[in-house]
């Protein structure tokens, strides 16, 4: 073979010309702070263009369209019609806005592209101090274990598997068939859908995860489950995990968590705590009451990329126990034991700890934010976020018009427009209200359903909001209330 002529022949993904590739870099830098920038001057929702959806039913590229063109593809038919939680007046579901230095740290992240799973490298240890950070702040032992995963979802369900394997370590290899009798999971009749998914995919199977009554404040009743817990076990039932609320996502209702530990440790439970969201505020001093009981719970799932603003994804999961953290999710295997030196040296890996083999370095834009605004700085916006639905409530109070559809112990407040009076279809009426938000650009809460009652929702995790956001909001929904209701 003629090297010679080979060598020439030899591709690259790197680019030919790196400067060309660095200017259009800058550009697209120089675009996307000017985007973020000048996000409040856009309306909050826009549908996406017949042009942009058509742009994404083209055929599989065959030959290279260059960066240019590929870039500008996407300023035009992607950029304008974002999902858009980086507007300030985004409250849909639950999400969180981002911020430019994580959008920075991501691309660190991208170029180094590391795979942080498994050797000797910095980025194991990057994130090794992220997870003790995420202990500290929550208040668990050092000794614990704890994995960064892509949301709550990803995390609770990791969670179920560790406390399945705690219930009986057969099962691991032997599957459920080892078992006789359902095994049962506790939670309250507001769990969020992705619990009772994780219920069904790790084979518990969702009809035998009980959903407890809530009280008035949508919190569990634990004399309910104390009760069903035993009525299971009479019947011959195999109960094995309670599932507790920090923070439920129709109305972010904390359920008594210290409670729920005592009950725990009464019938020997596994205690799993989704604190998704609601799990944030333990770093405020005036939460100590609300959140007690957090720090006991065998388990703990929280999102960074909700209430700490953290760029999606980035999720993480606290296991108190390491040992049996790590036997939930070890299988030995020839291709990946560790060396005494090289570079398949180092921290035990994460591999070990939960299903993904490949993993990006998500730890990076947390430990560089975290760094970057310090405790105290995410204090002061959750606090914010706090007072700006205690403020939303107010002034859905004071309007005769506006109900306010459930208390408001976190951030979440659900209302509707009901004039009195009127035998008008108020849910059909409020879900227009809410598509009108949406549509004409100025707001976005989502909804959900409590009692019977549609209610326009509005989750607050949000650092771009501002107060009079809130009276936009307020105002709005009476004038389209009136429109909609035919009042004037
Ligand atoms: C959002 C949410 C989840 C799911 O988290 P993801 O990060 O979206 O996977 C679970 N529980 C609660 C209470 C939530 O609000």
């Amino acid at each position: 073979m003629n090297k010679e002529a080979l060598l020439t022949e030899e591709k690259t993904l790197d680019p030919q010309d790196w400067s060309k590739l660095n200017e259009l870099g800058h550009r697209m830098l120089d675009d996307l702070f000017y985007y973020l920038e000048t996000t409040r001057q856009r309306p909050v929702y826009k549908k996406p263009s017949k042009d942009a959806i058509a742009s994404m039913r083209q055929s599989l590229p065959e030959l290279p369209q260059g960066a240019t063109g590929v870039y500008e593809d996407f300023f035009a038919n992607v950029l304008p019609y974002n999902t858009n939680n980086i507007h300030p007046r985004f409250w849909a579901w639950v999400q969180g806005g981002g911020s430019p230095f994580g959008m920075l740290a991501d691309m660190l992240a991208s170029g180094m592209n590391a795979n942080v799973s498994i050797g000797d490298s910095m980025p194991m240890y990057v994130e090794k101090q992220v997870l003790d950070w995420s202990k500290e702040m929550m208040g668990y032992p050092a000794t614990a274990s704890g994995l960064l995963l892509s949301g709550a979802s990803l995390a609770n369900i990791t969670a179920l598997i560790v406390a399945r394997h705690h219930a009986n370590r057969e099962i691991k290899t032997k599957g459920l068939q080892a078992i006789s009798g359902p095994m049962t999971v506790y939670g309250s009749a507001e769990t969020h859908n992705c619990v009772i998914k994780g219920v069904e995919v790790i084979g518990i199977g969702s009809d035998n995860f009980r959903k407890v009554p809530v009280d008035a404040d949508y919190r569990i009743c634990v004399d309910e489950l104390r009760r069903m817990i035993e009525e299971d076990r009479a019947a011959g039932c195999q109960p094995f995990c309670i599932v507790g609320n920090a923070g439920t996502v129709n109305t972010g209702a904390i359920d008594p968590l210290d409670e729920l530990a005592v009950i725990a440790k009464e019938q020997n439970l596994w205690l799993h705590i989704d604190g998704a969201f609601g799990a944030i505020p333990k770093l405020l001093p005036e939460f100590a009451s609300a959140l007690k009981g957090l720090e006991l719970a065998d388990s703990l799932s929280f999102d960074f990329h909700k209430w700490m603003y953290v760029n999606y994804e980035a999720a993480c999961v606290l296991i108190r126990d390491p040992q049996l953290h790590r036997e939930a999710f070890t299988t030995a295997v020839n291709y990946l034991t560790l060396h005494e030196r090289g570079l398949s040296a180092g921290p035990d890996a994460f591999n070990n700890l939960g299903m993904e083999l490949s993993r990006g370095f998500k730890a990076l834009k947390i430990w560089m934010l975290l760094k970057q605004n310090g405790l105290e700085t995410y204090r002061t916006l959750i606090r914010q976020n706090l007072q700006q639905a205690q403020y939303l409530a107010e002034q859905i109070q004071l309007h005769p018009e506006l109900e306010l559809l459930a208390p408001v112990p976190l951030n979440i407040v659900c209302y509707r427009y009901n004039p009195g009076n009127c035998d008008a279809d108020l849910n059909k009426g409020n879900k227009e209200i809410l598509m009108r938000l949406h549509e004409q650009g100025i707001a976005a809460p989502s909804y959900t359903v409590l009692n019977g009652h549609y209610a326009i929702r509005a989750a607050i995790t949000n650092h771009r909001s501002r107060f009079e956001d809130f009276e936009l909001l307020v105002n709005e929904t009476l004038r389209i209330g009136n429109e909609v209701f035919g009042r004037h």
